[in-house]
């Protein structure tokens, strides 16, 4: 387990500076605050409002105005997309800093943070400034007896949406909502999660700078059975989208009944990886690795059952045990560090209660299993041995641990990857293009990758079947997620 340094001594000046909210334009404090920790050594690294309802409402009125007032719907598109393109601009002049809150806040590795997630985000950007002037329906002829009619589609911003984001790759997730609400010409009121706010508070501070107007992007920070609870019935909310367990999903399409707020979701999974038995075994080893490892599993598409054929299976497993016994645990900052810790005090002992109960219900512990600190680390686990009824290969663990399992025919491999009241993701490992197609087409999941884990890119949609949610993100799906659709008729005469 890591020994970590000082977190104290790598949070600049700006961790320790007042953090507000923003609403209708305006920093927004609270009369009570929230630590926020540096989960590498447990420290306090910054205080943050927390919303009562009075501000979520303060913050719900400034969207409904912007709005309701035409302020940025009604800006011509290509200023919208100026304005996003602004956003993304400033995202990679702000990178360095971005990427050191959100490090220090998440826990991940800073390199990965600075060369993946914040370059990501205003990637996502860009791409929904693409998005703005390229809003369009479809036009039609009709003839109807004695009527000939010239019909159309217009699509027109879903209204005030309700954005309520996960505290794992908070900026990443915050951006996949907010870039094409935008886009659509919606206002926007975010709510990100308790743990990681901090680079969401910067986006809304870039949103004002790139010239967003007041009231259109609003951010609000407090506690989801609250706050998050409260935009989800909320009667002047038009739409909710939220990415987060599915427990709490379920929660937001209850009290989205209210007013029927349009919902998506984006919810947990228990994504399987296939490995056949004509894999690159060594490729299957690292794209397995990398599936579970990365961001210490705490990834909704995390590749946290390993199906294996048996003739491979030893061979494979073995070497993902190997390499999780070389991954360099470490705190964020740590220029070695490979997998940093998990979130939270909490998270980190509801993981060691997932590896226990593997253990209990007969699996053997390949790899790791120990927690460790200061700060909240696991270590990347193996459990071996695994049957579809444990807890630990049924249940969202969202930590690095992988529970590994045999096959012998495909029709086998399918129905255990189907096996599962999840649909978010899946990877098959093979030579055999035809088998990879055919395994792809049969998959009850949102995102195959084929010889490759993850990679969810702006450009394609992703989101999940069954219990992993509802609707797809990113990609022109993205965009239709903040879009009404009208029919219009004229009757030519
Ligand atoms: P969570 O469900 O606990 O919280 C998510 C957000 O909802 C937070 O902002 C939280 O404050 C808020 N919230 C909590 N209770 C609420 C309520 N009653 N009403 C409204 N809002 C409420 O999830 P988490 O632990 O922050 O994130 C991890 C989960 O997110 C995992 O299940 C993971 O799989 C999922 N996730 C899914 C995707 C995806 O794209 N499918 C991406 C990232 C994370």
């Amino acid at each position: 387990m890591p020994l970590l340094p000082d977190s104290q001594a790598h949070a600049p000046e700006w961790s320790r500076r007042d953090w507000h909210m923003v609403i209708d334009g305006a920093e927004v404090g609270a009369d009570t605050h929230r630590d926020v920790l540096d989960p590498g050594t447990g420290a306090v690294i910054a205080s943050v409002p927390e919303a009562a309802i009075a501000e979520a409402d303060l913050a719900v009125a400034a969207a409904r105005r912007s709005f309701d007032t035409g302020a940025w719907r009604d800006l011509p598109a290509d200023e919208r997309a100026r304005a996003l393109w602004r956003m993304a601009d400033l995202l990679d002049a702000r990178a360095d800093e971005i990427a050191l809150v959100e490090a220090l806040n998440q826990g991940s590795p800073h390199r990965g943070v600075r060369q993946g997630f914040v370059p990501e985000a205003a990637r996502i950007f860009r791409y929904y400034a693409g998005w703005a002037d390229k809003v369009s329906g479809r036009a039609l002829q009709l003839q109807r007896r004695g009527m000939e009619l010239h019909a159309y589609t217009l699509k027109q911003p879903v209204g005030v949406v309700a954005l309520i984001t996960p505290w794992n790759s908070p900026l990443v997730m915050a951006a996949w909502k907010v870039a094409p609400a935008l886009a659509a010409g919606c206002s926007c009121v975010v709510k990100p999660a308790e743990l990681t706010p901090l680079s969401t508070l910067l986006l809304a501070e870039i949103a004002r700078e790139a010239g967003v107007p007041d009231g259109v992007l609003n951010v609000v920070t407090g506690d989801g059975a609250v706050v998050g609870a409260h935009l989800a019935q909320h009667p002047l909310v038009d739409k909710v989208a939220f990415t987060g367990s599915t427990s709490v999903g379920k929660s937001i399409v209850r009290a989205a009944t209210g007013n029927l707020k349009k919902v998506s979701l984006e919810l947990g999974g228990k994504s399987p990886v296939l490995v056949l038995d004509d894999a690159d075994v060594e490729a299957a080893v690292a794209g397995a690795s990398a599936a579970i490892f990365s961001n210490a599993g705490q990834v909704c598409t995390a590749g946290s059952r390993l199906l294996v054929h048996e003739d491979v299976y030893d061979e494979v497993v073995a070497g993902v045990a190997r390499r999780a016994e070389s991954l360099k645990v470490g705190h964020s900052f740590d220029p070695e560090s490979e997998m940093g810790p998990l979130i939270s005090a909490g998270q980190r002992d509801t993981v060691m209660g997932y590896i226990e109960s593997g253990v209990t219900q007969g699996a053997s512990v390949l790899a790791g299993g120990r927690s460790g600190g200061p700060g909240f680390f696991v270590e990347p686990t193996v459990l071996g041995d695994a049957r579809p009824e444990m807890r630990a290969v049924r249940e969202e663990i969202f930590g690095p641990v992988v529970a590994a399992m045999r096959f012998s025919t495909l029709e086998e491999a399918v129905a255990k990857a189907n096996d599962t009241p999840y649909g978010l993701a899946a990877s098959v490992w093979t030579r055999d293009v035809g088998k990879a197609h055919r395994v792809a087409a049969r998959l009850r999941v949102g995102r195959v990758g084929v010889n490759v884990h993850g990679l969810p890119d702006v450009t394609m949609p992703t989101g999940g079947f069954k219990e992993s949610g509802w609707g797809r993100e990113l990609g022109p799906e993205g965009l239709d997620l903040f879009l009404e659709t009208t029919s219009v008729y004229t009757n030519l005469g």
